[in-house]
């Protein structure tokens, strides 16, 4: 028992770690007692259940629909990229069916809503897509998630008031970097307001090209259908903003590019990064010869290390990832050091060196990120070291941030070598590759704070809900945020498994808080030198080094100044006016 006079003699990290304790034992329904501790079990339990069986109905409404083409109607697929096209005879294949089989899966839905000529195609597909798990459906309403939803909702209230909070979200904040239901909505309604104009002139510019290109398209209507605008959009880009992966490909061999990286981080925060020699007594054993390991040093002082895995090969997991190996911590014998595994996923060399494509070299970059912030940590405590309790709306903050340095000349000029002229990519393909990243922001950013503000104010819901209600919620939602209205028969929030199936609840929001978070935070790099010293040390102290051992909203108002703001990422994503 710790008492509270030896509570205040404490350090700021020893008291952290004790109310992030405390914390957790009252989420946990720990310090509940009698029929409400009782109760708080039976809702977890009823949930994880009701969860499972959401996604289990998006999965089996998804599999229960497939739309045949014969190979006399093959037609139909014309512009379908030729993988996809193989996917569908795959699927068709599988069934024992001659011909193509088009799901609704992901890949398949996106497949041909950006790439079908067939626009009567595009239209049955979208809507089996947006009519999945629901009482749309004829054959499929055993499917339908409504109740589940309801049901779902309803328990997490009652859990959250069982636990002495007003409403979910306000559960949902009780461990993030956000910290009151009416900054998230505030930022949310804050971000609408200024993508939506833009969102607006997105979607007139996608329908004037189409209008004159296509006029035949518009017979009785004056807007692009549901199912028409990823389509014509992506033809648009096509014709203004042709940049090819291969060309851009050959500015980046992977020596270059690690030697850009580090580099990078070197000039940023001081430190040093060496390879270790693959032979001698302090090598270290790799899982495969394309693993290399390499030290970080700060001045002489060693303080860190990371295996790097960087190329896919048969039987590697997919995807990009940075995993702890050691975490930094005092131990009985000294300091441990912390350790990481980076993991890429990039196309190996086939004759002579590897090329990386732009986005192998911004995953790279990314993952790197999360390593810094593993790595850099000068937190002696496990719980709170590295990433360990980082609010989860804030871990992706050094990992985009530095995604920043390979959009831009001065990055660009360390991590790209043309692998024959050696020249560095130049400013106008970087201009392109630009505008072909912000292409139709407006669109998709009104579109990810449609889904955020729904989920958020859904959670901030109280007394009795049902189907109705909810889509009462996201009919508002849309009417304020939305430049797209879809018919009727859409029910997306029945497919929403980020937060009825998933850990997403109120907190589907992380995603824009955290790319707001890293552009204000790579801003002040703009503003004062994209390799300035004293600001990369500012960074490192206020926000990589303290790990989860701080408040992260005010170490981000030490590092910044001020609160943040969302200014920087409208700019860099071509959102401001
Ligand atoms: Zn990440």
């Amino acid at each position: 028992v710790l008492k509270t006079n030896q509570y205040d003699s404490l350090g700021t990290t020893e008291r952290r770690i004790i109310d992030s304790a405390l914390l957790e034992c009252k989420l946990s329904g720990i310090a509940l007692e009698g029929v409400n501790r009782a109760r708080f079990s039976e809702i977890k339990q009823q949930l994880a259940k009701l969860e499972a069986q959401f996604n289990e109905n998006v999965m089996d409404a998804t599999q229960a629909f497939s739309l045949e083409i014969t190979e006399k109607e093959k037609a139909r697929l014309a512009g379908i990229p030729d993988s996809s096209v193989a996917n569908f005879q795959r699927k068709a294949e599988s069934k024992g069916k001659q011909g193509y089989l088009i799901g609704i899966d992901g890949p398949s839905f996106l497949a041909v809503m950006t790439h079908a000529d067939d626009r009567e195609l595009r239209a049955q597909i979208y809507k089996a897509f947006q009519t999945r798990a629901t009482n749309q459906v004829e054959e499929t309403t055993k499917f339908d998630n409504t109740p589940l939803m309801v049901e779902i909702l309803t328990l997490k209230q009652e859990l959250a008031q069982l636990l002495g909070f007003n409403n979910y979200s306000e559960l949902s904040l009780a461990k993030k970097m956000a910290n009151d239901t009416t900054v998230v909505v505030k930022f949310l309604e804050d971000l609408a307001a200024r993508a939506k104009p833009i969102a607006v002139k997105d979607l007139s510019a996608i329908t004037d090209w189409t209008k004159e290109k296509y006029p035949e398209l518009f017979d009785n209507n004056d807007t692009l259908l549901p199912w028409d605008v990823a389509y014509y959009a992506n033809k648009l880009k096509e014709e203004r903003y042709q940049v090819s992966e291969q060309i851009v490909k050959e500015f980046f061999p992977v020596d270059k590019v690690l030697s850009g990286l580090f580099a990078v981080a070197e000039r940023l925060y001081g430190i040093t990064i060496k390879e270790r020699s693959a032979s001698g007594k302090d090598r270290v054993e790799v899982w495969h010869p394309d693993v290399k390991f390499y030290d970080i040093f700060n001045g002489d002082r060693l303080i860190a290390g990371f295996y790097l895995d960087l190329y896919a090969r048969e039987n590697k997991r997919g995807g990009a990832w940075m995993d702890e190996c050691i975490c930094r911590m005092q131990t009985a014998e000294g300091l441990q050091l912390p350790i990481a595994y980076l993991n890429c996923n990039s196309e190996p060399a086939v004759a002579g060196t590897a090329l990386l494509t732009h986005t192998n070299v911004v995953t790279l970059f990314h993952e790197f990120g999360h390593g810094l912030h593993h790595m850099l940590t000068n937190v002696d405590y496990l719980t709170v070291s590295g990433i360990n309790e980082v609010p989860w709306d804030a871990v992706e903050l050094p990992s985009q941030f530095m995604e920043f340095f390979c959009w831009e000349e001065e990055g660009l000029k360390l991590i790209s070598a043309h692998y024959q002229s050696g020249e560095t990519l130049g400013e106008e393909l970087l201009q392109n590759m630009l505008a072909a990243r912000n292409f139709n922001a407006g669109i998709q950013a009104v579109r990810q704070i449609e889904f955020a503000l729904f989920d958020f104010r859904l959670h901030m819901v109280t007394g009795n809900i049902d189907g109705d209600s909810i889509q009462a919620v996201l009919d508002q939602v849309r009417t304020e945020v939305a430049v797209i209205v879809p018919p009727e028969f859409v029910r997306f929030q029945n497919s929403f498994t980020h937060i009825f199936g998933g850990g997403y609840s109120a907190g589907y929001y992380s995603y824009k808080w955290a790319e707001v978070l890293a552009a204000d935070a790579f801003s002040k790099f703009a503003e004062k030198g994209i390799f300035n010293r004293t600001t990369g040390d500012e960074f490192l102290q206020n926000i990589l080094a303290v790990g989860g051992s701080r408040d992260l909203m005010e170490q981000f108002a030490l590092f910044r100044g001020r609160a943040p703001s969302i200014d920087a990422l409208l700019k860099y994503t071509g959102l401001s006016q």
